[in-house]
């Protein structure tokens, strides 16, 4: 069945599947109907009584069999929860936004009563809540004020598959809280004693707590061991047979050969949606545009094309248009990453085009010597091209257009190596001293390699949250309060002793949205270079950021909304990018408030030696990021052995300063520099920990 499709030459595929009605439109029946349609369903009953049989229960099935939006119910429905709530925990912020509001509107209620959502910079929660949807990393975050997550009677580890850093850490911590919470003997049979100390203290007042870990794929006895034997229970799918062709060749412009697929599935093709799968959100908005372009060049009396664009920061009320059910006359092609792979469903489709790519966060430290995390285009795992392949075969036959070859399949590594395997664990190393443990004591699914543990006790050392002795200090702790990466978080600090932490908070919130805050323009570049003069400061990016947000504020103060929206667009500054960062400001003061930190301390109208606090605060979080100019013009790295250039989207961009500071690098044909401030080489000897490299 695996034919050859060649997007270069407009051939279809070489079976041509037939024309068939779609499939029944679930999004038309009563919700309740559909919960019933859902493959879970059947095997109701003997979910509800396993989990309440263990302690630990591994739940397995096919995605969009109903796991997610379901189990949580099922749960609650039956008492499970108890005086506490069921917490849902979801690797992406737009997975646990999304899971959290279907779930309220099946439950017929909104967002925030019964059913919740915690999400880093945002929740929707009151003491109604009994079935909450958070991500990974605020759970691992609700552990610094509760470490046994007594707040909540069932735990449910979902796409636990996907292993995130948070996850496992998640998973390592609830097995140590099984043991404290049920007392050692109920907690599994491989219990060598381990947190018995605080299960002593503690058993018999807490209420126990059950974990359950879904996962989509095939990883269940990994799960079952770590936890000494738990229960499996695999639920049935509902997936018809998905035809897969490769092409003959490798295509190296996938986006190119995404855009000929699409067509030639749109135009040969009978009726049916198409995913399409792509790594990142520039490709989406440049297939996007292409797509569109051609579509509009279609006979009028053919089918319309409606594109959906689907990737982790897109506004959740953009998202929700992708459960809409299509238009007659019209076909959905949704343009997705690896969300669509298993956290999100899309009922209706049929045809799937999947590129072989994926972004992956990965840790550089090898060719840096700095501890940052970056995001690289790179090949997906054979279970990721099965996982994508199965999107098609939801609802009836499917077909999967693989624009790569089967011998680059058959290449393809089985799995995906886990995060802690291969990302920056200073934020987590952090986190962990608050908790009074450690990485290298902790039971791992998988043991993180030697080499980063160092890279994180360098980095929390060199920013002054762990002393010599690796103890944790009380700048530290400070640190860790903040939901911000520990670089972030030292500027912030700093920022309280150098009066300019109203600054510091504007900054770091603007860098913490999850969209950039100046638009991208291929067509009018010129006009918004001209556009961004006006907020450009001489320093660099960091203070340019200062006085787009100040000019932003006068306008939202004296104008309609129309207006500031107007010049948002006039000045191509990114609004959306601006509402986010107010709103990351608001959470970020109120950490402030409950740490006792000033938040309104501003250095504002005191000239250059407000902007210098500025910048010195950010000097003392990005001591790691820090660069001197070389005779040649390129900056070499203070901390590490790399020769960088300063990103070309920056204000300083081809400027020559004595020094640097940088907010990331970005790999490319070379290493750059983005987010860039010149700052007097003085400032950076002032760091003591920078004071010997630069003598
Ligand atoms: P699983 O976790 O097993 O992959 P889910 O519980 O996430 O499955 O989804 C079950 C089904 O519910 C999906 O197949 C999809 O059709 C439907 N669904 C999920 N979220 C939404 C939503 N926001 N709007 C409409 N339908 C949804
Ligand atoms: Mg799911």
């Amino acid at each position: 069945s695996k034919a050859m499709h060649n997007p270069n030459h407009g051939h279809g595929p070489r079976k041509k599947p037939r024309v068939s009605a779609p499939a029944h439109l679930p999004s038309k029946e009563p919700i309740q109907m559909q919960r019933q349609q859902l493959p879970i369903y059947a095997g109701k009953d003997a979910v509800i009584d396993v989990i309440r049989q263990n302690d630990v229960t591994v739940l397995i099935g096919e995605t969009g069999s109903g796991k997610t939006t379901q189990v949580p119910q099922y749960l609650f429905e039956a008492g499970l929860a108890g005086s506490g709530m069921i917490a849902v925990t979801q690797p992406r912020r737009v997975a646990a936004t999304s899971l959290a509001s279907r779930v309220a509107s099946e439950k017929q209620t909104s967002v925030g009563s019964l059913v919740g959502y915690s999400v880093r910079f945002d929740e929707a929660s009151s003491s109604n809540t009994k079935i909450k949807y958070l991500t990974d990393g605020m759970i691992v975050r609700e552990l610094l004020g509760d470490p046994l997550l007594s707040r909540y009677s069932v735990v449910i580890v979902d796409e636990a598959h996907e292993r995130t850093l948070r996850t496992d850490l998640l998973i390592a911590n609830l097995k140590t809280i099984l043991q404290a919470r049920n007392g050692p003997t109920r907690s599994g049979k491989d219990d060598r004693g381990k947190g018995k100390g605080k299960a002593q203290e503690s058993s018999g007042k807490l209420n126990p707590l059950k974990v359950v870990i879904m996962s989509a794929t095939l990883e269940a006895e990994k799960f079952s061991r770590f936890f000494g034997g738990a229960k499996v229970v695999y639920v049935k799918g509902r997936q018809h047979p998905v035809t897969i062709y490769h092409t003959a060749t490798s295509q190296p412009d996938y986006v190119d050969a995404a855009l000929r697929t699409f067509f030639q599935v749109h135009l040969d093709q009978g009726p049916g949606d198409v995913l399409i799968f792509l790594p990142g959100q520039e490709d989406i908005e440049s297939l996007e545009k292409s797509i569109q372009l051609y579509a509009n060049q279609l006979p009028k009396d053919s089918l319309g094309v409606m594109i959906l664009p689907l990737y982790a920061s897109l506004q959740p009320a953009r998202q929700a248009k992708i459960f809409a059910s299509t238009p007659s006359g019209m076909r959905k092609v949704i343009l997705a990453t690896n969300i669509a792979e298993t956290s999100i469903t899309i009922p209706g489709v049929k045809y799937v085009i999947d590129t072989g790519k994926c972004k992956e966060k990965r840790y550089v430290a090898k060719n840096t010597g700095t501890g940052f995390d970056t995001l690289l285009t790179r090949d997906i795992t054979q279970s990721s091209a099965v996982q994508r392949a199965g999107r098609a075969g939801r609802e009836g036959k499917g077909y999967c257009f693989r624009l790569y070859t089967e011998d680059a399949f058959k290449k393809m590594p089985r799995t995906a190596e886990p995060e802690i395997r291969r990302c920056t664990l200073t934020s987590s190393l952090l986190q962990l001293k608050c908790l009074g443990q450690d990485l290298e004591e902790l039971d791992f699914m998988d043991k993180p390699d030697a080499e980063s543990i160092v890279s994180a006790l360098k980095t929390l050392f060199l920013l002054g949250a762990l002393d010599h002795t690796k103890s944790l200090t009380p700048l530290g702790r400070q640190m860790a309060a903040f939901p911000l990466e520990p670089p972030l978080a030292r500027a912030l600090v700093a920022s309280a002793e150098l009066g300019c932490t109203s600054e510091i908070l504007t900054i770091l919130s603007v860098l913490s949205a999850s969209s950039k805050l100046f638009v991208d323009t291929h067509d009018a570049r010129e006009e918004a270079a001209d556009a961004r003069k006006k907020f450009r400061h001489a320093s660099g990016d960091h203070m340019t950021v200062l006085n787009v947000v100040k000019a932003y504020e006068d306008v939202s103060q004296s104008e309609s909304k129309k207006a500031r929206t107007d010049w948002c667009r006039r000045m191509f500054v990114n609004e959306r990018c601006l509402a986010e960062a107010a709103n990351i400001r608001a959470q970020l003061r109120d950490v402030c408030e409950k740490t006792s930190m000033d938040w309104k301390v501003s250095a504002e109208g005191q000239g250059q030696d407000g902007e210098a606090r500025v910048l010195r605060a950010m000097v003392a979080g990005l001591v790691q990021n820090t660069a001197f100019l070389q005779p040649d013009g390129s900056y070499k790295q203070v901390m590490g052995p790399s020769v960088v250039k300063i990103h070309p989207s920056s204000s300083l961009a081809d400027k020559k300063v004595p020094a640097i500071i940088y907010d990331e690098l970005v790999y490319t044909t070379q290493i750059y520099a983005r987010g860039v401030s010149a700052v007097p080489r003085s400032f950076i000897a002032e760091v003591p920990v920078l004071k010997r490299r630069t003598s």
